[in-house]
Parts: structure tokens; sequence; C-alpha cells
């Protein structure tokens, strides 16, 4: 049977790798596989998938208007394919959550989802709620905090490295960098509590 995955993580843990590996392993035995991306994301340039470490691949694109059981309908009346992976599923409504879940129900194909688990406020995403209430299976890629210890935070920063603590939870084409940190000192930089 197939299922319906989120593999989460914090930012810069290297999930984009992990989906482009796994991808070329199914290719890599003559199988055919469909990749999709937000169409927001321009740091890859639309329409690709790309890792830090310089690995990439072509992906098509969604975004919230995008009926996402169509569009691998459509996919799959070009030929067959063994499994779909979706990269930046954070951004996913929890709609087209819904139609992957379908996607795996009624056509029996897997879908692998790869996004973020919380925004720099250390809210869910909706895209993430919806997938942590019904994926069949869920894995953690992981990254550290600069202490060692496990990074399930992030926060966001200016350009000049000040922490950002208000804004949306969207943020398109800014300066902003992200980093990853453990929650208590994701708590200290947001000033929740004090610095040692
Ligand atoms: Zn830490």
């Amino acid at each position: 049977m197939a299922k319906l995955y989120f593999n989460y993580s914090t930012m810069n843990a290297g999930k984009s790798t992990v989906l482009l590996q796994a991808s070329h392993n199914y290719r890599e035995h003559g199988m055919d596989t469909y990749l999709l991306t937000a169409r927001l994301d321009k740091r890859a340039g639309a329409g690709r998938i790309a890792s830090r470490i310089g690995i990439g691949s072509d992906a098509d694109t969604f975004d919230a208007g995008d009926d996402l059981l169509d569009m691998i309908a459509t996919r799959l009346d070009k030929g067959t394919i063994a499994c779909v992976f979706v990269d930046e599923a954070q951004f996913l409504t929890p709609d087209q959550v819904w139609q992957l879940a379908r996607v795996v129900d009624d056509l029996d194909l897997p879908v692998l989802c790869y996004g973020l688990r919380v925004d720099f406020r250390g809210e869910l995403f909706p895209g993430s709620a919806t997938l942590l209430a019904l994926a069949d299976e869920m894995r953690e890629v992981r990254t550290i905090c600069r202490c060692g210890k496990k990074a399930t935070m992030v926060v966001r920063m200016d350009d000049s490295g000040q922490v950002i603590r208000e804004g949306a939870q969207v943020q398109i084409g800014g300066n902003e960098t992200y980093l990853s940190l453990c929650r208590r000192h994701w708590r200290e930089a947001m000033g929740d509590r004090p610095a040692p």
C-alpha cells in the first residue's frame, strides 16, 4: 500500500539533499519520479530543487491555487511514475495536503513531502500542521544547534545579523537569513530567556 510521508526539519538541515538522493535512487533503477516544489521559492530558480551541496533537479511548481490531484493525474497520463516528491511542503494549503492523501489512497502512489515544521515565531505552518495530522509516516531530518543539541527552531535575521522577532510567516525576496537553534537558544534569541 502506498503511503503519505512527511519528512520535516528546521532550516538548513539538508532536506532537499535527502529528497534529491531518494529520487535519484528510484531513477537509478529505471523508475521515474515526479518532483514538485513551491512556486514562491526563488532560491533555486523557478522549477528547480537545488541543495546547498550543489546537486539539483528540475521540478514542476505549485502555488496555493493548484489542484495537486489534477496535476499528478495529468503527469500520469504521460507515463508511469514510482512516486511523487514535494519540496517546501510547509507551503501546501490544508486542501492540497488532502489532495495528496487522495493521490496515495485512490491512485496508490506514494507521496513523500519534505518541509519545515515551524516558522521563526515557533508556530506550525498550515501545510505542516495538516501533514502532521494526515501523514502515514513521519521522519525528522536532523541538524544541530551551535551548542551541539538537536536544532528544532529557527530564527530570522536581517542583513546586519539582528534577530527579527515579528513579521509575516512567509517573507519573499528579502535579505533575511535563517539560523537553526535548539529551543533554549531560540528562546534566548527571541528575548524569552536572559542570556547567560
Ligand atoms: Zn543550542
